[in-house]
């Protein structure tokens, strides 16, 4: 016995079954065209898909400059964040600045004043910094900084020297492109150990310093930029004596969101 190709099986099943099957398979094929349609028209989950995705060459041209460990933070990024921009809001305490997202030059903030020595910080960043000082102070603990605002021109000196030292590399993993630091917003600062010089190690966590900032930064309004087990998002390795300030109550939804302040920007900030 010959067995029936499987096409001619339907065929005959539609025909023995007359009209009634030509109805069915008419609306199923109607169902799925409406279906597809639908999809087509549905608003993208989130509004700036549409920009990353034109945005992506830009990104790869990026991504040809900076090393591993940047071009993962890229690609996971490139979901939310348009590439190479300017952004012209520094004075928001929740813009995003990053890799990909940087400051014009001439950006300086106009409030900045001094905090420590020649070191200067937006005026609500330093009270809260002095704040904090104080509170850590009556507990033991003399928090010292050996770095805070950062012009542009600061930044190339900076990333030109690590990249002397540590190669091109290497130095993008811990030193920021001119334009692209944090220090430039007048909110970041870098804490370091008393009497010594730069203490720039991940054993800085593990200090009286680095765990009393760990546990009672946020309560004052600033929170670790980047965290350990964060590297792929932020692009840089875990440096536990960078912090910035965003402010109190946005340090708090930012604890309460479980987020990385590079992801709580992506979704909550502004560039
Ligand atoms: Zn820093």
């Amino acid at each position: 016995m010959t067995k029936n190709p499987p096409q001619l099986i339907i065929f005959r099943m539609f025909k023995s079954k007359g009209k009634l099957s030509y109805l069915i398979l008419t609306l199923i094929i109607l169902t799925s065209l409406i279906f597809v349609k639908i999809n087509d028209l549905r608003p993208k989950s989130d509004a700036n898909s549409t920009a990353s995705e034109s945005n992506s060459v830009l990104g790869e041209s990026l991504q040809e400059k900076v090393s591993p460990i940047s071009i993962t933070a890229t690609i996971s990024a490139q979901k939310w964040v348009p590439s190479n921009t300017i952004t012209y809001k520094g004075d928001n305490l929740l813009v995003l600045i990053n890799k990909k997202i940087g400051l014009p030059p001439n950006y300086e903030p106009s409030d900045l004043v001094f905090v420590a020595g020649t070191l200067r910080l937006r005026k609500g960043a330093a009270n809260a910094y002095s704040n904090m000082v104080s509170a850590a102070a009556r507990e033991g603990i003399p928090l010292v900084i050996s770095s805070a605002y950062r012009s542009y021109t600061d930044q190339q000196n900076t990333f030109n020297y690590w990249v002397s030292k540590s190669g091109s590399q290497q130095a993008q993993t811990f030193s920021a492109f001119p334009g692209h630091s944090q220090h430039q917003l007048g909110t970041a600062v870098d804490f370091t150990l008393a009497g010594g010089s730069s203490f720039f190690s991940e054993s800085f966590g593990q200090t009286a310093q680095g765990s009393w900032l760990s546990n009672n930064a946020s309560r004052f309004g600033f929170v670790l930029s980047y965290p350990k087990g964060k590297e792929s998002i932020t692009g840089y390795i875990y440096e536990p004596w960078h912090y910035r300030y965003i402010g109190v109550e946005n340090a708090k939804r930012l604890a309460s969101s479980g987020l990385c302040l590079e992801e709580f920007l992506q979704r909550y900030g502004v560039w």
